[in-house]
């Protein structure tokens, strides 16, 4: 393998940035993002933290590589792949889907960065259930490790825990992050003041959990019609933000999270002198897939 695989993540490029009140039109709010996207070029946002557990019990374990699951633009799959291979484990990704005649640029990476796929059809997954397929895919890779997708599990909450420990955090009335697998939600929720109101908003259509944590509130508003999914509405929102805070978005979680919040902020849903963090939990890489303003943007 010849790629350079560069040093761990730097945690204290995870600055707080504010957007100026007047993008939102609100002086007596303040509106901060966290950058987890600039943590890294490329296990960057929430991935790191839900990842870093896993590997270290994969490690305890005495494995000799990883086995995991995702879909073909998938942050996790991307993120996994390179934070094995770093870890000098092997990895594998089952993708859900035929094996496309073009290859997409997360794949891409991913083998680059040594990771074996293996597509699985929808009669391989759609026939079993979740538990079946794991326990085929634990059977057939004896000595790896399986993390489950998306970097959901008690590992991955503890580790996204530590998000709410790389700066006081203590001054925010509302946390908001977008919720996929709820993993990073659960594991900040679990790290702040109960005084503290955790937002969720939902980019995925039908999701039924409620959240354990009283803090906790799911806005199910902005999902724009299901995971992945995305409007004109939407890129030009994702547009205009770039223009007026330079902070980049993208279209599966966190251009949907910005949206969500500004609506919030435009419907009046903070009380007066709020202060209100969004967490930017990354997932840049999956911009590839747009047009190319927004394919380039770091
Ligand atoms: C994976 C991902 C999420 C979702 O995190 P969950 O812990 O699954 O809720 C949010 N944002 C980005 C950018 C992601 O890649």
């Amino acid at each position: 393998m010849n790629i350079l695989l560069t040093a761990d993540p730097d945690l204290s490029a995870a600055c707080i940035q504010t957007v100026p009140p007047a993008v939102y039109g609100g002086a007596d709010i303040i509106w901060d993002v966290l950058r987890l996207d600039l943590i890294h070029p490329i296990v960057s946002g929430n991935k790191w933290f839900k990842l870093k557990y896993y590997l270290q019990l994969a490690i305890e374990k005495q494995c000799t590589g990883i086995v995991t699951f995702g879909g073909a633009y998938s942050n996790h799959i991307h993120a996994t792949a390179y934070a094995a291979a770093k870890a000098s484990l092997r990895s594998k990704g089952y993708i859900r889907g035929e094996k496309p005649q073009q290859i997409s640029p997360t794949l891409l990476d991913a083998m680059e960065y040594g990771m074996e796929l293996e597509f699985l059809s929808r009669a391989d997954y759609s026939q079993r259930s979740e538990k079946e397929l794991t326990d085929l895919i634990k059977e057939q890779n004896p000595h790896s490790f399986l993390i489950p997708e998306g970097g959901a599990g008690s590992e991955g909450i503890r580790g996204a825990a530590e998000i709410a420990t790389l700066h006081d955090l203590s001054s925010y009335t509302h946390i908001a992050c977008a919720w996929g697998t709820g993993t990073m939600l659960k594991g900040i929720a679990g790290a702040v003041s109960p005084d503290q109101q955790i937002i969720g908003i939902v980019v995925l259509k039908g999701i039924r959990e409620s959240p354990e944590n009283r803090n906790t509130t799911l806005i199910h508003d902005f999902h724009f019609n299901g995971y992945a999914r995305k409007n004109e509405v939407l890129l030009k929102f994702m547009e205009e933000f770039y223009e007026k805070t330079s902070i980049p978005t993208d279209f599966v979680y966190t251009g949907k999270l910005m949206f969500g919040i500004n609506e919030l902020l435009k419907n009046n849903y903070f009380p007066t002198n709020s202060k209100v963090l969004a967490i930017h939990s990354g997932g840049l890489q999956g911009n590839r897939s747009l047009p190319l303003i927004f394919a380039t943007r770091k």
